[in-house]
C-alpha cells in the first residue's frame, strides 16, 4: 500500500534532513503507528505519502502508484482516493454534519440521490445517526472528530492517514476514537496513524515505526510505545 524506498527531505530553511534516508513498506489492511519526538518527522512523512509535498531524493509508490511519476494534474484524484484525519477536525464551520460528509462525495461527482443514500449510513457507522443536522460547534471534540472520520471514510479510501487524531480528546473519548478507527481497519482500509498518545499506542499492540531526527530507529510489529519506558 505504501512503499517508500531511500526516501530523503530537506527544507531549504533547515540544515538537517526533515526526512533521512527512510525506507519503509507497509501492506494493504494493515494498522501503523508513527510515534517519535517532535520534530522527528511524522508529519513530513504523512505530507509526503499524501502528496502535499515531494522528496529530495528516493521514490514513493501509494496504491500501486509511483508518486514521482504522477502528473501535477492527477495529483487532487490522488489525495481524494485517500483519507485524512487531523487533530483539530478541520470541518467545514458553517456546514451542517451531513454537509460535511456529503460534500466529500459532491466534489468526486456523485449524484445526489446516492449522496443522501451513503451519508446516513456512514453517520450511523461513526455512531452520530440522529446529529445529522447539528452544527460542528454544537458537537463535542470527539463527536467532531467523528464526523471527520466519516468524512474520510466516506469513499471508502484504501488508506487513511491520521495526524494526532487523538490530540485534543480527553482519555475516554479518545479510546471511543480508537474503537472507531479499528473498526474502519477491519473493513480492510489501511490506517497510518502518527500519534504521541503512549497509553494508545501501549493498549493496541499494533504495528510501531518510530522516528528520531528523521530516521526509522524502530520498526515493531507488535509494539510499544516506549521501549523500558
Ligand atoms: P513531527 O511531525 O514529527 O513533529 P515534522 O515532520 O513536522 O515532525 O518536522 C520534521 C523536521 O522538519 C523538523 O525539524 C521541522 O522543523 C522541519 N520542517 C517541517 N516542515 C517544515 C517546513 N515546511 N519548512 C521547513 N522545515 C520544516
Ligand atoms: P435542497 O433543497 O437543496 O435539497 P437540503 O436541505 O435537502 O436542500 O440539502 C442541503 C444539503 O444537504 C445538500 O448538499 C444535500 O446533499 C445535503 N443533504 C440533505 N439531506 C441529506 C441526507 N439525508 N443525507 C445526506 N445529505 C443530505
Amino acid at each position: 500500500m505504501i512503499h517508500l524506498s531511500h526516501v530523503s527531505k530537506s527544507y531549504k530553511t533547515s540544515t538537517r534532513p526533515a526526512l533521512d534516508d527512510v525506507s519503509i513498506d507497509v501492506d494493504k489492511g494493515e494498522f501503523v503507528f508513527v510515534i517519535g519526538p517532535s520534530g522527528s518527522g511524522k508529519s513530513t512523512f504523512l505530507r509526503l505519502v499524501l502528496r502535499e509535498d515531494v522528496p529530495t531524493s528516493g521514490q514513493i509508490q501509494v496504491a500501486g502508484k509511483d508518486l514521482g511519476k504522477l502528473r501535477r494534474s492527477k495529483v487532487p484524484a490522488h489525495r481524494r482516493r485517500l483519507g485524512c484525519v487531523f487533530q483539530d477536525f478541520r470541518l467545514l464551520t458553517n456546514k451542517t454534519v451531513e454537509q460535511n460528509v456529503g460534500f466529500a462525495l459532491e466534489v468526486i461527482g456523485r449524484p445526489r440521490a446516492a449522496i443522501r443514500k451513503i451519508v446516513p449510513e456512514v453517520l450511523e457507522l461513526v455512531g452520530l445517526e440522529g446529529k445529522a443536522r447539528r452544527l460542528p460547534h454544537e458537537l463535542s471534540g470527539g463527536e467532531q472528530q467523528r464526523v471527520a472520520i466519516a468524512r474520510a471514510f466516506v469513499n471508502r479510501p484504501l488508506l487513511l492517514l491520521a495526524d494526532e487524531p487523538t490530540g485534543n480528546l480527553d482519555p475516554d473519548t479518545s479510546a471511543d476514537i480508537m474503537l472507531l478507527l479499528e473498526r474502519i481497519n477491519r473493513t480492510g482500509t489501511t490506517v497510518l496513524m502518527a500519534t504521541h498518545d503512549n497509553n494508545i499506542v501501549d493498549s493496541m499492540r499494533r504495528r510501531v515505526i518510530e522516528l528520531q531526527l528523521g530516521k526509522v530507529v524502530r520498526d515493531e510489529s507488535r509494539g510499544v510505545y516506549g521501549v523500558g519506558r
